[in-house]
């Protein structure tokens, strides 16, 4: 059931089932972990795999988390008018949705995830219009804070950065279809497939 701050899905989205879905929301809400949970738990959801200029962590895998690649390879995919989607996250990295791979899930009959931020969401949203849109929310700015701080791995000065940058974004909340709030993992990754309305577990 939804919580007292999610909403229902627009009225022309009840009823047909989306071929995109974009999952948006502030820093640190916790989107990368829903989408890890996703790609464990619902094989029948097709993540997009986002390309980025950042350094894989330990433990991503290129190809699954993401695309790793060079400043001038990304640059090369957006002046060839390749990307759907890109944004220079935090000042510091770039990150993009290709087009050709997402158009070709979509003719599969797959059902796409995006999970991008705000700026990104923005560009999808001009483009495909028919997408449906979804905000992954804090359940309290107390919380989001808590978790910026409480996963070390930012400096004290970029926290404060980000918590800047969060303040902004959380006010995007009205311009999407539906809002999850990300209370447990698991709780925000069920909710979300059933936006996505999908069946709930293989
Ligand atoms: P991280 O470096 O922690 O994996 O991701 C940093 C931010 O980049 C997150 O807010 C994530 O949603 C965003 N991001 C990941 N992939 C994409 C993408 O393809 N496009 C855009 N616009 N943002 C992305």
């Amino acid at each position: 059931m939804p919580g007292p701050r999610e909403l229902t899905l627009r009225p022309e989205h009840a009823g047909s089932i989306p071929a995109v879905t974009v999952l948006a929301g502030p820093t640190a809400v916790g989107k990368g972990t829903v989408s890890q949970y996703i790609r464990e738990h619902y094989p029948q959801v097709s993540l997009s795999v986002s390309a980025t200029t950042r350094e894989p962590r330990p433990g991503e895998v290129d190809g699954i988390h993401y695309s790793f690649l060079s400043h001038p390879q990304f640059d090369h995919l957006i002046e060839q008018g390749k990307m759907l989607e890109w944004a220079e996250v935090h000042g510091l990295n770039k990150y993009g949705t290709r087009r050709d791979t997402v158009e070709a899930a979509i003719r599969d009959g797959q059902h796409v995830l995006l999970e991008i931020d705000l700026q990104g969401a923005r560009q999808v949203r001009q483009s495909m219009p028919e997408a449906t849109f979804v905000f992954l929310a804090p359940p309290s700015w107390d919380e989001l804070v808590r978790r910026l701080v409480g996963r070390g791995t930012e400096s004290t000065h970029e926290q404060h950065r980000r918590l800047e940058t969060a303040r902004l974004e959380l006010a995007a909340e009205p311009e999407f279809d539906a809002v999850i709030v990300n209370d447990t993992v698991g709780q925000a990754a069920s909710r979300l497939v059933e936006v996505m309305q999908l069946p709930a577990q293989q």
